[in-house]
């Protein structure tokens, strides 16, 4: 590889160039991109969605074009430091998301959910409402919706003219929709959040924190959802891949 391993406080991993940021640093940026009033994306990116992205130029080329990029993972924290750049910490999507509805709550900013099965987005709004006294989630929308239907919901979106769009289509779908609409969209930041409104509104459970700070958030979700285990076979290709990467660097640079 040619590429240098730090750009701009920018880490690469195999090819994604992943902000160093911890959460405050992370909120702070989004802060900046609301009041830039320009579509700005916002990726999560853990092993997964790396190494998905190593194999596919559009997708990391989508990915590097982001506003910011935050290591949601423990695999892309432990590639950090393998190569030699340490990320502060990990900012995963669902934290992020429950930091920038405290900042919302405080700078008045509007907040639309789209994403995940009829009735969840609804329950998150809920859920959000009732922890984030004061917050405008001014409107949701499931991401189940038809190709067709695309135009109608993006005129709802602005109209409601939201600062913040939490995308949660799953990866790389939330990615790709993002990348497509945004322009078309009269909103600030969309942030990729994967599978965190079922989270928020109890459908699915995240794991307990002492497995989170274990680092084996991945091995409890293969448990409950055992329909990831090909999506998590990336898992020991990235590693492999990370190490192969070390090598290279450590022998040629
Ligand atoms: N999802 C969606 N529309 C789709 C496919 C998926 O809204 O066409 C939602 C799904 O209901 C779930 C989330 O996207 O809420 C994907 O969750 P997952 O935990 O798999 O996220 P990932 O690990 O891909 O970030």
């Amino acid at each position: 590889m040619q590429d240098s391993l730090i750009v701009k406080n920018r880490i690469n991993i195999l090819g994604c160039y992943i902000d160093k940021v911890n959460m405050e640093q992370a909120l702070d940026t989004v802060e900046k991109l609301v009041q830039n009033k320009q579509p700005a994306p916002v990726v999560t990116v853990n092993a997964e969605i790396i190494y998905r992205a190593y194999k596919d130029q559009t997708l990391r080329r989508i990915i590097n074009q982001a506003a910011l990029i935050t290591p949601d993972g423990i695999g892309a924290v432990w590639a950090g430091k393998i190569l030699g750049h340490p990320f502060p910490e990990r900012v995963t999507g669902i934290d992020l998301l429950y930091s920038v509805c405290e900042r919302a709550v405080e700078k008045k900013w509007k907040v639309f959910l789209l994403g995940a099965n009829p009735g969840i987005a609804e329950t998150a709004a809920e859920k959000i409402r009732a922890d984030f006294t004061g917050i405008n989630i001014c409107g949701v929308q499931d991401g189940y919706f038809k190709a067709e239907q695309t135009p109608c919901i993006i005129e709802r979106i602005n109209d409601l003219q939201p600062d913040i769009v939490a995308v949660g289509l799953g990866s790389p779908k939330q990615e790709y929709w993002i990348s497509q609409y945004k322009d078309q969209l009269n909103a600030s930041v969309f942030i990729g959040l994967g599978g965190s409104f079922d989270v928020i509104a109890g459908v699915k459970k995240r794991a307990p924190a002492w497995i989170i700070k274990l680092n084996l958030e991945w091995l409890y979700r293969l448990i409950k959802e055992p329909s990831r285990f090909k999506r998590q076979l990336a898992l020991p290709l990235f590693v492999w891949t990370v190490f192969k990467y070390r090598f290279w660097h450590k022998t040629n640079g």
